[in-house]
Formats: structure tokens, C-alpha cells, sequence
């Protein structure tokens, strides 16, 4: 497990992640190399396949049983040797009721095709793209202007959403919105990749309930 980042350990601090939290602002660098770092898309896998234990383990509200029942998926922005493993979302279907449970998610920012961690990082940059993400783009094949509406949706619409209204309050002094999602991984505490991972988990819930509804080009 690379930087000694166990899941586990991760995943159970995630009801207290305030505490995780830095006091204050940190210029954390962002390591762009994970975009093309296969253990590290292993470490988000595992991830949600502990939160897809936890969902199935909770089961429906009307007492019945949660099947497996994935959404298929195509994902872009990533290399193709990590493809194999971001080939379904974990989602259950209830033997009773026929209702829907999708796991939170730490590989899928919603319905989109790229990745959550190529949203983040493509755009975690104060001072805008740099020639390192432009040639990332390029080799990940993320047009430039995807690029641009991913900086759009942090700007105008993640503030909207109701998991962020909800959070938002918890960061004291409060995020700089014009610079998110940067200003928002320097917020959290941690080693390596671990403000990244927290930054992952703290925006899981925004995978379910919450539609995301950027428009992507393909
Ligand atoms: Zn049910």
C-alpha cells in the first residue's frame, strides 16, 4: 500500500473527518504523477469496495436484501491499465422493494466518464493549467475544453449543491471558493497523498443523491 495509506484506517475516520482538518492553510503540492500511478487507482478501488461492503452490510430501509447490480461504465481520463478495474460502479438492488443502493464512491464523481481523481487533480492548480497538465490532457486524452468546464462546474456549480451547503460551514476560516477545488485540498491534514485521499472521501457523497450534472464533451 503505497505511503502506508490503509483504507481501512482512512474510511473509518471518514465520520470525524473534521478533525482531519487542517487549522490552517497549507500549501499541499499536487502530485500529478497519480493520474498515471496504477497502485494508487488500486488503493481508490479497494476503497470502494469497503464502502460497497458497508452498503450491502446496511441493507435496504424495508428490510430486505441488497443484490449486486452495477452500473456499467466507460471510464475516460485514465490509463488503459487501470481501465479493467473502473469498469463498473458498485450499486445493489433490493430483493423486496426493487429499490436502488449505490455506494458512495471515491473512483466516480457521479454520472460522469472521468474519473474523480482526474476532476481534482486536472484542476487543483491556483494559478490555472500549467504546461505539466496540458501534457497530462493530452496523454489522457481530456480535451482542453473539458478541462475548462470541470474549472467551471467547481466554480459556479459545486456551491450549489446541497452536500456542499451542508459542509461548507465546517471550514473555518472559510474555503476560497474562486480557487477550489486547490483551496479546498489544502484544508485537509495528512502525509503524500493522504490530503488527496481525504479530499476523495470527503467528496463520496456527492457521488450519490446529489446528480452531478456537468456536461461533458466526447
Ligand atoms: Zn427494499
Amino acid at each position: 500500500m503505497g505511503n502506508g495509506v490503509r483504507p481501512s484506517r482512512t474510511l473509518n475516520k471518514r465520520s470525524s473527518w473534521g478533525s482531519l482538518l487542517c487549522t490552517r492553510q497549507e500549501t499541499i503540492p499536487v502530485s500529478h504523477a497519480l493520474l498515471q500511478d496504477i497502485k494508487f487507482f488500486e488503493l481508490l478501488l479497494l476503497m470502494d469496495q469497503e464502502l460497497a461492503t458497508q452498503t450491502r452490510a446496511d441493507g435496504c430501509p424495508c428490510g430486505g436484501i441488497l443484490h449486486q447490480a452495477n452500473y456499467p461504465r466507460k471510464p475516460r481520463g485514465c490509463l488503459d491499465a487501470v481501465r479493467p478495474n473502473y469498469t463498473s460502479r458498485f450499486s445493489f438492488c433490493c430483493s423486496a422493494c426493487r429499490k436502488r443502493s449505490t455506494s458512495t464512491s471515491v473512483r466516480f464523481l457521479g454520472r460522469r466518464v472521468y474519473l474523480g481523481l482526474a476532476v481534482v487533480l486536472m484542476t487543483a492548480r491556483r494559478a490555472g493549467p500549467s504546461s505539466t497538465i496540458m501534457r497530462l490532457s493530452q496523454g489522457l486524452a481530456i480535451p482542453i475544453r473539458t478541462l475548462q468546464r470541470w474549472r467551471l462546474w467547481w466554480r459556479d456549480q459545486f456551491p450549489q449543491t446541497g452536500f456542499w451547503q451542508a459542509a461548507c460551514a465546517r471550514f473555518m476560516p472559510s474555503v476560497e471558493m474562486p480557487l477550489l477545488p486547490a483551496s479546498l485540498l489544502e484544508r485537509f491534514s495528512g502525509a503524500a497523498d493522504e490530503p488527496l485521499l481525504r479530499l476523495l472521501v470527503f467528496l463520496s457523497p456527492i457521488t450519490v443523491g446529489h446528480p452531478v450534472t456537468l456536461r461533458e464533451g466526447r
